[in-house]
């Protein structure tokens, strides 16, 4: 019998495993796959992004509806414990000039192999293959490749991730047992995802190709940024930024000249013949480079010469809806803060406590997410612990 059950071993298990271990308990943590940390190792393959350095109320701001109730969580381990934490673990940091933290090495795999050494000098017990699928008479029950197995334990965190990246582990099935044990699970949504565009045979030599300093706008969203041409439609960071505001509704606006004034457009467009082409209007007016006249030209075909300058600082992009959930970096949705009291426990399982990204909440790429997956651990971990002392 252990005194803690985690199921689940990206970030946010390994940090309740963690904070469970450092008050002397016995801890075991499961994971359905081979091996631990699988998107964690996925987010460091373009560079792992562990949180941003910037001041407590503007950090806070970018978990929209769910700040409130992850406020006093990320007050706890904030982003100067995010820093902290990765230097203890070895990983030499630096900021960008954007105030994103990174690890020297960028990667996830030489911090994620010091962690887990960390973890078992410190007695944590690890099984894997072993997929949970529920309770059987209150006993977490797992799939394994010797038949069905069960953990006794006195506490347990769930930390099973998002919906999306399936094959990395990550797959959503939890919900449904988590239902079928009435607890409230708002429905899964893409977050920071692309969009889909059918795009025209001139579009093919692009794919692939940056679209940089453009001013992307959504609803109440603005920002500037860039963003990459793809097969499928459109992705990238300025995308992803926007995409909650995209998904919920509001059209994306891009201003393909967010330093150019549209005065200083009109001016060089009088010294041209009114017959002009529309080839040399690009060229001698808006002065965009190959890509981004190519995307201007993809949506701007049905534009006269006369409201040209215009729609090239206000370009609205058509689009068919996000890309397919499980391309999405990360996903809203998952167990409902209603479902759970203020230690993250399941107020329909006491004893079972939640975190991570299988929690609803949501927030833009930028070290928000592992930052948020940490603090959540480490809050479910310490709820835990207390929940043990409670019963002694
Ligand atoms: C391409 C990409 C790039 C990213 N880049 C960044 C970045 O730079 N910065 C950032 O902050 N975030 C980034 N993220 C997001 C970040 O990786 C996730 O938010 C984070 O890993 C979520 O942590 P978690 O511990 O909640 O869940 P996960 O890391 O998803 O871990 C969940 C674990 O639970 C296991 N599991 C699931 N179901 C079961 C089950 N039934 N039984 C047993 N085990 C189960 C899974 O195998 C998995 O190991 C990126 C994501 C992607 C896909």
């Amino acid at each position: 019998m252990f005194d803690v059950c985690i199921i689940g071993g990206g970030p946010a298990g390994l940090m309740a495993a963690e904070t469970a271990a450092d008050n002397g308990l016995s801890v075991v943590i499961i994971d359905a796959k081979p091996t631990y940390g699988r998107k964690f190792l996925m987010a460091g393959k373009s560079g792992l992004n562990i949180t941003k350095d910037e001041a407590k109320s503007e950090f806070l701001n970018h978990y929209f509806n769910a700040k409130k109730w992850l406020a006093p969580i990320i007050n706890n381990f904030d982003n100067e414990a995010v820093m902290k934490w990765a230097q203890d673990l070895d990983q030499e940091i630096f900021t960008g000039s954007s105030g994103r933290v990174f690890p020297k090495s960028m990667k996830a795999s030489p911090l994620l192999r010091s962690w887990l050494i960390r973890l078992s000098n410190k007695g944590v017990t690890f099984y894997r293959n072993w997929k949970w699928v529920g309770w059987q008479d209150d006993v977490a029950a797992f799939e394994t490749i010797s038949g069905k197995k069960f953990i006794k334990s006195h506490t347990t965190v769930l930390a099973m991730g998002g919906a999306s990246w399936s094959h990395l582990g990550s797959d959503g099935l939890w919900a449904d047992i988590l239902k079928k044990n009435y607890v409230n699970v708002t429905n899964f949504q893409p977050s920071n995802m692309g969009f889909k565009i059918q795009w025209s045979k001139y579009m093919k030599p692009f794919f692939g190709s940056p679209i940089k300093s453009v001013r992307i706008t959504s609803g109440k969203f603005s920002t500037i940024g860039e963003f990459v041409i793809s097969k499928k439609g459109i992705e990238g960071s300025g995308i992803y930024a926007a995409s909650k505001f995209m998904r919920d509704g509001n059209n994306l606006i891009i201003d393909l000249l967010p330093d150019t004034e549209i005065e200083t457009l009109n001016k060089r467009h009088k010294h041209l013949s009114p017959k002009v082409s529309r080839s040399t209007f690009n060229r001698k007016v808006l002065r965009l480079n190959d890509e981004k006249t190519a995307f201007f030209n993809e949506f701007s075909q049905h534009i006269s010469t006369q409201d040209i300058s215009h729609s090239a600082k206000s370009l609205l992009i058509p689009h068919e809806g996000p890309q397919p959930i499980n391309e999405a970096i990360s996903t809203a949705g998952g167990v409902s803060k209603s479902a759970l009291n203020d230690n993250l426990m399941l107020k329909a399982k006491p004893s079972v406590f939640c975190a991570g990204e299988m929690l609803d909440w949501e927030a833009p790429t930028g070290g928000y997410l592992i930052t948020a997956c940490l603090a959540t651990g480490k809050w479910a971990g310490l709820g835990a612990v207390n929940y043990i002392k409670s019963l002694k």
